[in-house]
């Protein structure tokens, strides 16, 4: 039987209870989870994925809640969250790093380490556990190419998955169908210097200059396959700036949904809706979300 409430003393874990969705959220939107515990490094998310399993207590585990919509009622279920992890190691090919650690340290850890291949990162708001999952990506290279393999907790134990057995598409990963929890991945990157990894960051920073700030999941959509982005097909359809309650369409990328007078998750849902209905409408175009809802 799956239990949820939480024992009051639950090893030394660092908590918050009950954990507000709408306060750890960049979309700043949910209500409440009953409790969420903050393991710090992968032994420590290790046995308490352990322990939770003999205990019975179904969880969720999220990093830094970038690309996800909380539900309005909260969570029934308790979260396992991975941002305080910080551990990146050095190997032979590249690092490994654990998957709470998030782009900016990946990136920092990098630079002094004059390791090449993860600028594309820069600036997106991820942990990497997040980026594995969400196969995330930027200016067109996405994190499963420089994955080496991924390190999982599976039914009590850790696997090893080579990048091949990771099902890697556009915004998709073997990890959306199964309850495996990332611990963390072996990067392969490249020799290099200082000043070549500070261009490539500074390049890929300036590509995101456009992009719009507030609370926002960051795309909305994934884009279509037929080489106009999503974004292209939202402007199309004449709905930047449109509104249902306190979410809207961004008027600087009509891929992105601003919270920005307080919007519910229902505000959201319903604004994508109206959007996905609209551009099938006019262009019989079918948006595919890229945000995950949380349940
Ligand atoms: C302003 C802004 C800009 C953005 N720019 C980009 C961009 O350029 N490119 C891009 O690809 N994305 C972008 N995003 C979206 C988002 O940052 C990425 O998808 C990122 O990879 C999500 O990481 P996260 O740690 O926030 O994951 P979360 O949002 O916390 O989780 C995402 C999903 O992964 C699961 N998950 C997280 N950690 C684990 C784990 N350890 N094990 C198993 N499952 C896990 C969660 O359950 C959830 O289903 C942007 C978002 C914002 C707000």
């Amino acid at each position: 039987m799956i239990k949820n409430a939480l024992p009051v003393t639950y090893g030394n874990f660092e908590r918050i209870q009950p954990f507000d969705l709408s306060k750890n959220s960049s979309i700043g939107c949910g209500g409440l989870a009953p409790c969420a515990l903050f393991p710090r490094d992968l032994e420590e998310l290790f046995a308490l994925l352990c322990r939770l399993q003999s205990d019975g207590i179904s969880c969720l585990t999220v990093g830094n809640m970038t690309n996800v919509l909380p539900p309005d009622d909260g969570l029934k279920i308790l979260v396992v969250c991975t941002r305080k992890m910080r551990g990146i190691q050095a190997t032979q090919s590249g690092v490994f790093v654990e998957a709470g650690v998030s782009a900016g340290q990946l990136l920092q850890a990098c630079q002094t380490r004059n390791l090449l291949g993860a600028e594309f990162l820069a600036g997106v708001p991820c942990t990497l556990g997040g980026a594995l999952y969400m196969n995330a990506g930027a200016g067109g290279t996405y994190i499963a190419e420089i994955v080496e393999s991924v390190l999982v907790f599976r039914r009590g134990r850790r696997v090893e998955l080579p990048v091949e057995a990771c099902r890697y598409g556009y915004k998709t990963s073997l990890f959306m169908q199964t309850d495996d929890v990332i611990l963390g991945a072996n990067l392969r990157l490249k020799r290099s210097n200082e000043q070549e990894i500070a261009e490539r960051k500074r390049y890929y920073l300036q590509r995101r200059a456009h992009l719009p700030t507030g609370k926002s999941m960051g795309c909305v959509f994934k884009n279509p396959e037929n080489g106009v982005s999503a974004g292209e097909w939202i402007e199309r359809s004449g709905l930047k700036g449109l509104r249902v309650g306190g979410a809207v369409v961004s008027d600087r990328h009509a891929n992105f949904i601003l919270n920005d007078r307080g919007a519910t998750s229902q505000d959201v849902k319903r604004l994508i809706a109206t959007i996905q209905t609209t551009v099938k409408a006019r262009y019989g175009v079918e948006l595919k979300e890229e945000i995950r809802y949380l349940e």
